[in-house]
């Protein structure tokens, strides 16, 4: 039988990320007030907030962002990954400024370097579920 992944944590703070990755979309919490961005969802830090996320919504993100940092998994994290390796987990500096923790794929393990230009790609993790993962930035 096979070994099941780890499957998102979806809660009642994350649900609409979850419902926009099934569209294929990239969201992110926007504050209102200020227009600053957030992931995972926060309160907005630049001002008062009240009530509690009352100023913030999820909005569409670019998708775009550049890599900040990333380590190269030559061994599985979790049995489900064996298969896998080696693969990329990277920090995406994303264009609206959150860090965004995800797989590198479609590129080879060797070729990721820090500031490169990725895109968001929704891919299957196997399972029924999507997961936004990210991809060389394709001009
Ligand atoms: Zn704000």
């Amino acid at each position: 039988m096979p070994v099941l992944a780890p499957q998102p944590n979806i809660d009642e703070d994350n649900q609409a990320f979850w419902k926009g990755v099934a569209q294929q979309r990239l969201l992110l919490m926007r504050c209102r007030q200020c227009g600053a961005w957030y992931w995972p969802a926060a309160y907005c830090r630049n001002h008062a907030n009240e009530p509690f996320f009352g100023s913030l919504r999820w909005e569409d993100s670019s998708g775009r962002g550049k890599v900040f940092a990333f380590n190269i998994h030559r061994k599985p994290f979790h049995p489900a990954f064996a298969d896998k390796v080696p693969y990329v987990f990277a920090l995406i500096e994303l264009e609206e400024g959150p860090m965004f923790g995800t797989n590198i794929v479609e590129c080879r393990p060797d070729d990721v370097y820090i500031g490169m230009p990725v895109q968001v790609v929704f891919s299957a993790s196997g399972d029924d579920v999507i997961l936004p993962m990210f991809r060389p930035l394709v001009r």
